[in-house]
This record gives C-alpha cells, structure tokens and sequence, in this order.
C-alpha cells in the first residue's frame, strides 16, 4: 500500500468515531510539528495524554526543589524546562530571583564536576522523567559511588507508563487505542503494553517519530480498533524489540523500586513511579511524601487536558493568561506539553 493511500484513507474515513490517544511527548510535539492532525477526518479524534514529564510533576515536587534551592550551601541542579513549572505559589526561576540557588544542566552526569569541584556545598539533582530518563540518573549514581562524592542528591518524581493507562481507561477516559510512548518502549519492548492491551481489549501501536512512521502507525490502529484486535503491534522495529533492554532494566532495578507516586492534576496512581530503593536512601533528598498537587492557578485544566477529558481550548486562560512565555499550568511550558503545542499550531 502507498503512502498515498493510507493518507486518503486516514482523511476520508467515515466509520464510527474514534479517539486515540498518545501517551509520549515526543509525539504530541512531533504530531504537532508534522501537523498530522490536518489529513484525519473529523472521526479521528487524537488526544495527548500524560507523556510529557515536566506536565505530570506535582506542584508539591516543584515546592520540594524551590524549599531545597533556598537552604544554606545546597543548589538545586535540572533540566531547563523544570525552572519554569509552577509550584503551588511560584516557580523554580522565580525562587532563584530571590536567593535560591539553582543551576541548569543539559544533562545530570554534569553534576559530578559541580559536586568534585565544590565538595562544600550539596547538589540535589530535579529526576523527573519516565523509563527512558531513569537510566541515565543510574549512572549518575554508579558515578558517585564510584568517585565517593558524599555532596549528589537526587529528588525522584519518576514515572512508569502502565499505572497511568491504568488509570486512564478505569477513569473513563474512553480511548479507542493507544500510540505507546516510542522512547519508553526502546526501554521497555513493545510487550510492556501487552498485558494492558488484554486487559482493556485495547489495541497499542508502537510508532516512531517521523511524519511517516506516524500516519502508517496510526492508520495501523485505526484497523486494528475497527478490526477488534486489542493487540500490539510494533511498527518502530528499527529501534524498539519485543522485550525490555535487559542491561539497563537491571541497572534500574538496582538503585530503584516501584511506588504509588502523584501525577499533577490526577492524583495518586498505585505502582506508577520509582523511589530509590532503602540501601540508596543517602541519595534520596527526601523523595517519598510528595503528595500534594495544588495548582497555583485554580483555572488551569492540566489534570483534565493530561486524562484526555478536555482540550487546551477549553481552558480559559489559554492564549490569554497563559502563554509559553507566561505558563500558569505545566501543560504550557515544555515543548512537549499539551497546551505549548496546541499554541503552537494556532499561531
Ligand atoms: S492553557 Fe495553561 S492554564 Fe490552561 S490548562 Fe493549559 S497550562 Fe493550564
């Protein structure tokens, strides 16, 4: 079948209504940027869900980092996208306007030179991320037992993909299929989703991230959901396998465990995260607790928009109060957030 042909399906499907959801935010930012959703017909509604990881941190995590950045001789170390995520009453760069210390990163193995150069002071790394993410702050550990750095920290808000869907489909989210997260399966493999597939009776496509990949990806699900097949169905094989990466999993089970961990806007989500497992708690800057999520802004509908139950469109504040440059939700800040690209696309 040509390309062609799969797009002339995809626009002119008339059969009943769909909604399929992609849970990566490397996808809603590549769905936006190769504008997929102008060759889908009305009946194919595609909703980004909980996949960018700076949306999903709680504001009790953000409060946790700006407390850290203020106390004496600690500097909070993160991502860039991380300064600008609203706490409960302000962000990480606004804390760092009025004494706190916080130094950005490109990545976390950047900490062992602050922390070998400046042994005074305590370095708390910001680990948010999901399993694609979580490996790397496995070196940065191996890394600082291995030089005896007693001054790196890490404050964990990491997060697993099948608590979430879990909690999509038993909330009722009503999605016909998933895109599963590409990065997370070159992880994971592609039969991570199995088991939800067959739970839910819910097909998963496993995609890349180019505009082809994606439209044969999604013209995958569209046949399997109108097919019946709640199966899953790699169409990423150059990167992802079958099975998990058993290297990097087992350096993931070493330093980690599963816990039940909040995700912004939705609550506690049983076995959705990891913590550093007791023999690593030297490491923990005090991860386990966090369990508040109060917005700044009680407008923003980042927890509804992030479960698929309304569209940046339908918040208030979108495009008006809340900008890119002027983020009242974590949806708006990161350029794989909801909101950022649903602004993206309109201008
Ligand atoms: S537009 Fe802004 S305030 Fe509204 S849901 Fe999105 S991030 Fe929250």
């Amino acid at each position: 079948m040509e390309i062609s042909d799969v797009v002339d399906f995809l626009r002119n499907y008339d059969g009943r209504s769909l909604r399929l959801m992609e849970v990566c935010g490397s996808h809603t930012h590549a769905i936006a940027t190769h504008g997929i959703r102008d060759i889908l017909s009305p009946k194919i509604e595609l909703i980004s869900g909980p996949g960018c990881p700076v949306c999903v941190t709680p504001t009790a995590y953000v409060d946790r980092l700006i407390e850290l950045s203020l106390m004496p001789d600690t500097t909070v170390v993160t991502f860039g996208d991380l300064l600008r995520v609203p706490g409960s009453k302000e962000s990480l760069n606004e804390a760092k306007g009025h004494g706190g210390s916080v130094e950005m990163v490109y990545s976390p193995m950047d900490v062992l030179a602050l922390a070998s150069a400046h042994p005074e002071k305590n370095y708390v790394f910001a680990a948010v991320g999901f399993e694609t993410t979580a490996p790397v702050y496995t070196l940065l550990l191996d890394n600082a037992v291995a030089k005896n750095l007693k001054n790196i920290k890490i404050l964990t808000a990491l997060k697993t993909m099948p608590g979430a869907i879990s909690y999509l489909c038993d909330n009722g989210a009503m999605i016909d299929g998933f895109i599963a997260p590409g990065h997370v399966s070159a992880i994971t493999g592609a039969d991570y989703f199995n088991g939800l597939a067959e739970k839910y009776q819910i097909p998963f496509v496993v995609s890349g991230f180019g505009d082809k990949e994606l439209v044969i990806a999604i013209y995958g699900l569209v046949q399997m959901v109108i097919n019946n097949q709640p199966q899953v169905k790699n169409f990423y094989t150059s990167v992802v396998d079958a099975t998990e990466n058993k290297i990097i999993t087992s350096q993931l089970n070493k330093y980690f465990e599963p816990a039940d961990v909040v995700w912004r806007g939705m609550g506690v989500i049983p076995h959705s995260g990891l913590v550093l497992k007791k023999e690593f708690a030297r490491f923990d800057a005090g991860s386990v607790g966090l369990d508040e999520d109060n917005k700044k802004n009680k407008a923003c509908r980042c927890g509804e928009i992030l479960m698929g139950k309304a569209s940046p469109v339908d918040c208030p504040l979108f495009g008006k109060v809340c900008t890119p440059m002027t983020p009242e939700g974590a949806c708006m800040v990161s350029e794989e957030g909801s909101c950022f690209n649903a602004y993206l696309v309109r201008r």
